[in-house]
């Protein structure tokens, strides 16, 4: 489609039923066309479209190789020497502040939807609505609040580390290639990305914050991990925040 924005799903979070940019966004869209057995994952017509449009793109790629002279085989030794350097890399990235950070907060975050202080809270709320201490109307509100601050929450959760790491591996092989080319570096596009999840993230826990009170000493700590982690960033991807993201920050 002409008013697609080319390369926008780089750097966004996936959320494609949040995204404003669904509609220029040649990822957003063909999920937009799929019918619900399609969206379905575990479903096969899923797999077989994905499959079949690969074999599509399979025939592209080596017809454009062949063009270009490039082999597209890979050796074994190749093979292995690729995988210890991701290994290397990728242990190097869990070892930095920034990394070992982004994990814990992921585990500790977890681990408090798993304890169940959600639920005790909903039925605290529950009971102040049954009581006539809460009108209903503000009850719903509430548990709505509450609900869509869970789900930016377990959006993210994974999706900060992950985008973190690819920016720290991503920093670890630069050669400066990009800069020197006149492009954006890569990896600070990542960063950026973790760091607005980490905003969205902090706004939600601190909504969280006011809603239930008595969990105040767990959502505090886990602010101060996400702030502690955002000044990190800042330090480490100075430039980030000057990334333009297709679309994103082109408005
Ligand atoms: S840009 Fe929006 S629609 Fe496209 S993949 Fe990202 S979240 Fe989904």
């Amino acid at each position: 489609m002409p008013d697609h924005i080319p390369g926008i799903h780089n750097y966004c979070d996936r959320w494609c039923e949040r995204c404003t940019f669904a509609s220029r966004c040649a990822v957003g869209e063909s999920e937009g066309n799929l019918s619900p057995e399609e969206k379905d994952i575990t479903n096969q017509a899923f797999w077989n479209k994905l499959a079949e449009s690969f074999r599509e793109a399979m025939v592209l790629i080596q017809k454009a190789a062949d063009e270009y002279g490039i082999d597209l085989t890979i050796t074994e030794e190749e093979k292995k020497e690729y995988h210890e350097n991701e290994k290397r890399k990728r242990k190097k990235g869990r070892e930095h502040p920034i990394g070992a950070l982004s994990w814990n907060y992921a585990e500790a975050a977890l681990q408090w939807l798993e304890d169940n202080a959600v639920k005790e809270n909903l039925d605290g709320l529950l009971q102040r609505v049954t009581l006539g201490i809460q009108t209903e109307e503000a009850g719903i509100r509430q548990i709505k609040t509450i609900e869509e601050c869970l789900s930016v929450i377990q959006w993210y959760v994974h999706f900060i580390h992950v985008k973190f790491m690819r920016a720290l591996m991503g920093k670890m092989e630069d050669d400066g290639w990009e800069i020197e080319n006149g492009f954006q570096r890569d990896y600070d596009g990542s960063a950026k990305v973790a760091m607005i999840a980490i905003d969205r993230s902090m706004q939600a826990w601190g909504l969280l914050y006011e809603l239930m009170p008595d969990e105040e000493d767990t959502l505090l700590r886990l602010l101060a991990m996400l702030q502690k982690l955002k000044l990190l960033a800042e330090t480490e991807f100075p430039d980030a925040q000057k990334f333009i993201r297709p679309g994103f920050d082109e408005m």
